[in-house]
């Protein structure tokens, strides 16, 4: 089979096409037949060696496809089922073993792309607006990178629990894309200050939370802009890592909370993972959820999704379809 291999860490080139054998399933493993593999900013963090992997490794942590062979100890899936995944790793290949722990069941009618589409930012933008600051009518919030894969769902899900929802975007284009997901004003914050327009938004009084994936050049402004007691949620860094402050600066800012959350965390057990996946993927059939596909690409064009998504020209999502 034909599988993504990383030798070392490095720029997108490193996203080597190779052969290997189909690997057997472990004990409590299915092997799937990839019917798509999501691109998330999260492989990028691997492939640059920010986020640590044993080398070489094959990245991608989402996907869906048809379960092929299973292990000795699995009972809940059998060969035949179709199944998605959004956390766990080396799903750039032809076949993958996943654990069953990490898999859901695809409902009928959701096709493989839409699968591997939805389940890492859609469970991501499920957990932000339930759990990490668990949205209710009446509140506002902030969306960094609103026509973003996770940002735009994450727009969309806050709506649907009643926020306002204030957008930012890269370019003008990008701000039609958020504001046809529903955001309620959007931004475009390589040329307009976010704070500044939110601060008129609100007339002053700041937003209930903000949801920063972009990180280093959004964060300490974001501070600005949270009312007294409001939470700053910052979950990703496409523009760079946040530098070490002082916590000090959250007092001065109003007693603000901070939060860094990861969606490992917000999985925890079977329950939590089949609410989310279930919430997620049935919004979608329903037609209550819309995804948004920015591009598909074959498995040896990796490299060139890799540079599209830190091209900042995406918006939505970059699927592999081996
Ligand atoms: P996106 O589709 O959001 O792509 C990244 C976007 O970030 C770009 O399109 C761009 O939008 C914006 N951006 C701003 N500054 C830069 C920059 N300097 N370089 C590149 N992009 C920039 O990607 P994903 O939806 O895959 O991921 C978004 C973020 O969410 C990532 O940081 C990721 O790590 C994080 N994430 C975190 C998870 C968690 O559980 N903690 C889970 C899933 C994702 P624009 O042009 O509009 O500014």
């Amino acid at each position: 089979m034909k599988i993504i291999q990383i030798p070392k860490t490095g720029g997108a080139e490193v996203l080597e096409l190779v052969d290997a054998p189909i690997p057997s399933p472990g004990p409590k493993e299915a092997l799937v037949k990839v019917g798509a593999a999501g691109v998330n900013f999260i492989d990028v963090y691997f492939r640059i060696g920010l986020y640590k992997a044993p080398l070489p490794f094959t990245p991608g942590n989402e996907g869906a496809g048809v379960i092929e062979a299973v292990g000795a100890e699995v009972t809940d899936f059998q060969v035949g089922d179709r199944v998605a995944w959004g956390m766990f790793r080396g799903s750039y290949g032809e076949y993958v073993s996943v654990p069953v722990a990490s898999l859901v069941h695809l409902p009928d009618g959701v096709d493989y792309t839409t699968g591997a589409a939805a389940m890492l930012q859609g469970m991501t933008a499920h957990y932000l607006s339930h759990s990490s600051f668990p949205l209710k009518p009446g509140d506002q919030c902030v969306v960094h990178a609103a026509a973003g894969g996770a940002g735009r769902l994450l727009v969309q899900m806050a709506k649907m629990r009643g926020a306002t929802v204030y957008g930012t975007a890269g370019t003008d284009e990008k701000a039609e894309i958020a504001k046809s997901a529903g955001a309620d004003e959007v931004i475009v914050y390589t040329r307009q200050d976010f704070a500044a327009e939110v601060k008129k938004f609100t007339d002053g009084k700041g937003v209930d939370v903000v949801y920063d994936s972009v990180g280093e050049s959004t964060f300490l402004k974001g501070l600005d802009i949270l009312r007294p007691r409001g939470m700053m949620v910052l979950f990703g860094q496409s523009s760079g890592a946040v530098s070490p402050f002082d916590p000090a600066i959250l007092n001065q800012k109003g007693s603000l909370f901070l939060t860094r959350p990861s969606l490992a965390h917000h999985c925890l057990t079977r329950e939590e993972l089949n609410w989310r996946a279930g919430d997620v993927l049935g919004w979608i059939g329903e037609g209550k959820l819309e995804l948004r596909i920015h591009k598909t690409y074959a498995l040896g064009d990796a490299a060139q999704a890799h540079r599209d998504l830190e091209g900042r020209g995406t918006a939505g999502k970059l699927l592999l379809v081996p």
